[in-house]
């Protein structure tokens, strides 16, 4: 059941949070559901979560239309092509994965359904795995400077996904290099922790965990 899962994680949110001093309100909680459908959205809404993470535009498309939410927010947080980008600052309120000022002023110049900025995260890219997207930690200064001048984006903070290992203690060195980079760029938001490494992610200084399979199970490949 969803609710006994919300529960549970809940629960283990809660106890990280305690363990390192930290306040639970200070941790937000993003439910990812790529790949499961807009119902599965709408009994995680009515559960009491507002917060939804989607990684591919054209999957969260047919789901939009499906769930006029009040009060959600969608985070996109997949690596995002140049020409769905205009789409994504349309249909979503966070994008979590901006990676290059190329980008970012692609999705300044597209059309909003708001006139509030779009808040973006910039995705670092903190391992050596080729195949994962994201800036480099010395390409940092340079892209956030390029996103101050860009007056529809409001930069809040860094994103980051270790490289997959079923040990969440593999995951802390990752964690806390991207908290060391937020502080020296005055970035407030850490999105940061999933569902196997979400403690570890707490402990480290996540304001934003990104879970899906703790909540609506495993996905199908
Ligand atoms: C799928 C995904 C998640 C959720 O991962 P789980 O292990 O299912 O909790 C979090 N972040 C990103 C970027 C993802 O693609």
């Amino acid at each position: 059941m969803l609710r006994d899962r919300i529960e549970e994680l809940e629960a283990r949110i809660s106890t990280a949070a305690a363990r390192a001093g930290r306040r639970r309100d200070s941790i937000g909680l993003v439910a990812v559901t790529k790949t499961f459908p807009a119902a599965v959205i709408a009994e995680a809404y009515q559960l009491g979560l507002r917060d939804f993470g989607e990684n591919y535009v054209q999957e969260f498309e047919s789901k939009a239309a499906a769930t006029p939410l009040p009060g959600a927010r969608f985070h996109f947080i997949g690596h995002l092509q140049a020409n769905k980008s205009a789409r994504a600052a349309e249909l979503f309120d966070v994008i979590q994965t901006v990676d290059s000022a190329r980008l970012a002023r692609r999705l300044n110049d597209a059309p909003r359904r708001r006139a509030q900025p779009l808040e973006v995260l910039i995705e670092v890219k903190l391992s050596g795995e080729a195949a994962k997207s994201g800036a480099a930690p010395d390409e940092l200064p340079a892209l956030v400077s390029a996103l101050s001048e860009l007056p529809n984006l409001r930069l809040t903070g860094l994103m980051t996904m270790p490289p997959w290992s079923d040990d969440p203690e593999v995951s802390r060195p990752y964690f806390r290099r991207l908290r060391e980079l937020a502080a020296d760029l005055s970035l407030p938001r850490l999105s940061m922790g999933m569902s196997h490494d979400l403690e570890v992610a707490i402990e480290e200084g996540a304001t934003i965990v990104r879970v899906g399979t703790a909540l609506f199970g495993s996905r199908k490949p």
